[in-house]
């Protein structure tokens, strides 16, 4: 069975990149009828962020891909977080020191960073490996009765593994082929540490195997980690599951891959859900606090790496699980644009339903204490929406109906010629004997009135709008007419000529 999972740690706000891997992970478990499970990994307890585990499950809800099992919910294969599985992880330690493929190793930190320093004078990088350590210091290589020893007079150890001398791995990966790796050049990783706390490697292979993941989907940053895992899964005797390792995202100019202060700096977000840090206080804003659609932001994020080979660019979440493959995700970095993620907030936004899109505006009228009732407010949104990429734009593209301008427009108003006066002083008597005043009939009325006295278009029809709107801009001119109404049409008209 095809089981899944997201495996981030909280250590901060979920950047949009760890969203996008929740979301490849989520529409390839759907897609094959597997479980997609979230597992917090807060085994390195120095990172952790309180309040960073909350914000990752809200906004996974939010965005509509929540997991199957995880923390409170099927937890079949729980806990589902790491510190609360701490008891489990000294025996796999325990297991490879055992079978030989893990080593204890007492080494300072001072004299780990004297053969860095020293490797570096001579422009090499230290690889801290078994066969390096041997050439370098058979000091540093210590019996068995002697590690005993040093154990039990409580020294501070790490177990590293004992990465194998020699060998190329053939390595496949769904995303990048084949790939191979020289272990040689591997690092002996730190496994698990003496206060009781495994490292990252050790946690995550114990628990993708004990809760029978059968693909890891994650970030390309963890390529390099491919090696040591696939290792691990051997030394333990146990089959490793599937890898897919997705491409970076980068930055919308430049090269390199996308970062978290990009987006304060250059005013997009890059986190689905606006976050205070709970230390420094710092503030980093949300896709949906900006008045994103969570379908907006699952869009763009399916399409930063993967496409279904057409030209197709809006997809819905359903669809998505419908199309998804691993075979198309691209290999190559994708640029991340927050221009195109507007336009894709447009396409959601004038797709929602009226009534909806009048609820979400209704609290911005409320801070201005401006009351509308319903059906009007549900057609002044049907007009504007349009030309906005979000519900936070209407008050801009929609003032005038709730207000009289209080100034007019000075390029506009050079149309504003000497007869004006007198045309709109006729435009008023001809509105005021309109009894059905809808825009339709309006228009016909007003339109056939300027026919009959042979008025040029431009004459009334601008200086109407100015009136009105306060500059020439604004929907379909009969449609504010009808909607502020017959009175309010007449007392602006009047305050323009006056
Ligand atoms: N805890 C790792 C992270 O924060 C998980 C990486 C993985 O998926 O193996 O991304």
């Amino acid at each position: 069975p095809i089981r899944v999972r997201f495996a981030p740690s909280p250590t901060g706000p979920l950047h949009i990149g760890g969203v996008r891997t929740a979301l490849f992970n989520y529409l390839f478990a759907k897609k094959n009828n597997g479980v997609f499970y979230l597992r917090i990994e807060d085994t390195d307890q120095n990172r952790f962020v309180p309040g960073a585990e909350a914000y990752i499950l809200e906004a996974l809800e939010w965005l509509g891909i929540s997991p199957d099992e995880t923390i409170g919910k099927n937890e079949k294969f729980g806990p589902y977080r790491q510190s609360e599985r701490k008891h489990l992880y000294k025996e796999y330690a325990d297991q490879l020191i055992n079978s030989g493929n893990a080593y204890y190793a007492f080494d300072t930190a001072e004299a780990l960073d004297f053969h860095r320093k020293q490797h570096e004078e001579q422009g090499k990088t230290f690889i801290y490996n078994w066969h390096n350590r041997e050439k370098l210091d058979t000091s540093l290589v210590i019996s068995t009765e002697e590690t005993a020893k040093r154990i039990t007079y409580g020294e501070d150890y790490v177990i590293r593994f004992k990465t194998p001398v020699n060998e190329t791995l053939q390595l496949h990966d769904l995303i990048r082929g084949d790939i191979k790796f020289e272990t040689n050049l591997l690092d002996d990783k730190v496994l698990f540490k003496s206060d009781g706390m495994p490292t990252y490697h050790l946690a995550n292979i114990v628990d993708d195997h004990l809760m029978e993941t059968s693909h890891v989907i994650r970030g390309e940053e963890w390529l390099p980690s491919m090696p040591l895992h696939v290792l691990l899964y051997r030394s333990f005797g146990w089959e490793a599951p599937e890898f897919a390792h997705l491409p970076l995202i980068l930055k919308p100019v430049g090269n390199g891959k996308l970062s978290k202060r990009d987006g304060d700096k250059l005013g997009f977000p890059v986190f689905p859900l606006d976050w205070t840090d709970p230390i420094s206080g710092e503030k980093s804003s949300g896709y949906r606090e900006k008045g994103f659609f969570p379908e907006t932001v699952i869009n763009f994020l399916a399409l930063l790496g993967w496409n279904d080979g057409t030209e197709q660019e809006l997809f819905s979440l359903a669809e998505l699980v419908d199309k998804f493959d691993l075979n198309r995700v691209h290999k190559a970095g994708a640029k991340f644009d927050p221009e195109k993620n507007k336009w894709f907030n447009h396409q959601y936004l004038v797709q929602q339903n009226d009534a909806n899109l009048a609820k979400a505006f209704a609290p911005f009228l409320t801070e201005k204490g401006i009351s509308v009732p319903e059906v009007i407010l549900i057609k002044i949104v049907s007009l504007i929406k349009e030309r906005a990429h979000f519900v936070s734009e209407f008050w801009d593209l929609s003032d005038f109906f709730f207000v009289a301008p209080s100034s007019y427009d000075e390029k506009a108003s050079k149309n504003w010629k000497e007869e004006t006066p007198v045309l709109m002083q006729e435009l008023i008597s001809v509105l005021e004997e309109i009894t059905d005043f809808t825009s339709l009939n309006i228009e016909t009325i007003v339109k056939d009135w300027m026919t009959k006295n042979e008025i040029g278009m431009g004459k009334v029809m601008q200086p109407f709008r100015l009136s009105l709107v306060g500059a020439l801009k604004g929907p379909h001119l009969f449609d504010i007419v009808e909607l502020i109404g017959k009175e309010e049409t007449i007392k602006r008209i009047e305050k323009a000529i006056d």
